[in-house]
């Protein structure tokens, strides 16, 4: 590209004012090689530095204490909520809270019983074994799991055939951590071995700029009040996001403007990436356009909006929809996904 820029990994056409990223949408809640690097020095390893989710953090802190005045493990808990809120973070938290060390694995890397034998064997008293998406556990993996978290015992089968016979071990005491994008994908008696399960909700825009603050301080960046809130209203209610803003309007404000980031900047420097007032890009822009404008607010099926936008169904409807449904500016009816007041006003354009 002979008139384009090139920062870190993303390529802008500088005639076009597009950007993409080589993996993913800018304003993808989940975790993209990009965020990698940042994520390492951005993460709080403490409840204070841990911001927002006031409920969650009040409540974490009293079952720590009571662990840590007791000598006695934490009851297992579970981490609730969508992408990107700070799940993750909160077990590594906990773990350093309560002084322990983390084993940290997921769902879906737990393929057969014996991995989950060879992972509660290994640990060692009052280590927190952090599971990620352990909605996606298998069922043969779970059965094992039951009884590890109720009675720190393991049975295992030895043998084949009729020689085979069932022993029992006694495992350290450990506190499980687990966390999910995807409650309702639980089995009942997974969730019920929790003693705890605490749902993260999306951040309000003062939260996150509180967050976006204290990683410009991270980074060395000079940012004002104004700047902080600018970013964290385009952030979608997620830390992750508005972490990644943070480093695409400190790159902007680098190469085009003076370097430290205030109001006018950010919103130049986010416009230029395309992540609008609301935090949409031009993938949602695109979608409210269609609604609004091309289908002139009538309902439009998932199918033939799908065709429109080039997507897959079922991306549209699990990775692009939500966001704009739980923003009201698209409502799902029976006969179509239609747009709201909300929609047209943010398009500026009146309904037909
Ligand atoms: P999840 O596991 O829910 O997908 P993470 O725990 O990986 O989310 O959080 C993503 C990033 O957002 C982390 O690297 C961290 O820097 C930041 N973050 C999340 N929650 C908070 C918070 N409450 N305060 C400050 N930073 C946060």
């Amino acid at each position: 590209m002979s008139n384009g820029i090139e920062i870190e990994g993303m390529v802008f056409d500088a005639g076009a004012q597009t950007a993409r990223t080589a993996t993913d949408r800018m304003v993808a809640p989940e975790l993209i090689e990009d965020d990698l690097a940042l994520d390492r020095s951005l993460r709080p390893k403490r409840l204070d530095d841990y911001l927002g989710q006031t409920r969650v953090k009040e409540s974490l802190s009293i079952l720590i204490q009571a662990a840590r005045q007791r000598g006695e493990c934490m009851d297992h808990v579970l981490f609730s909520g969508p992408p990107g809120l700070g799940k993750t973070t909160l077990a590594t938290v906990v773990a350093n809270e309560l002084g322990a060390n983390i084993r940290t694995t997921s769902g879906p890397a737990i393929a057969r019983p014996g991995d989950l034998a060879a992972i509660l064997t290994n640990l060692e008293e009052g280590d927190v074994l952090f599971i990620d998406e352990i909605h996606r556990l298998n069922r043969q993996v779970e059965e094992v799991l039951y009884p590890a978290l109720e009675d720190y015992v393991l049975d295992i089968v030895v043998g084949k055939g009729p020689a085979a016979r069932s022993i029992r071990l006694d495992l350290p005491k450990f506190t499980l951590v687990g966390a999910t994008t995807r409650t309702g994908l639980l089995t009942g008696p997974l969730r019920d071995r929790f003693g705890i399960v605490f749902r993260l909700d999306y951040y309000t825009p003062e939260e996150l700029s509180d967050i976006v603050k204290r990683s410009s301080g991270i980074l060395d960046v000079s940012i004002d009040e104004e700047g902080a809130l600018e970013i964290a209203r385009r952030s979608r209610g997620t830390p992750r996001l508005a972490n990644r803003l943070l480093k695409r309007v400190r790159d902007w404000a680098q190469v085009r403007g003076s370097g430290s980031i205030d109001e006018d900047t950010a919103a130049q420097a986010l416009s230029f990436f395309e992540v609008d007032s609301l935090g949409l890009d031009s993938l949602d822009n695109k979608i409210l356009e269609l609604l609004c404008v091309s289908f002139g607010g009538r309902p439009v099926g998932l199918s033939t909006l799908s065709s429109a936008l080039a997507e897959d169904p079922d991306t549209v409807e699990d990775v692009y929809e939500p966001y704009l449904i739980q923003q009201g500016l698209i409502m799902r009816t029976p006969k179509g996904r239609q747009a709201t007041d909300r929609a047209f006003e943010h398009m500026g354009v009146n309904r037909p």
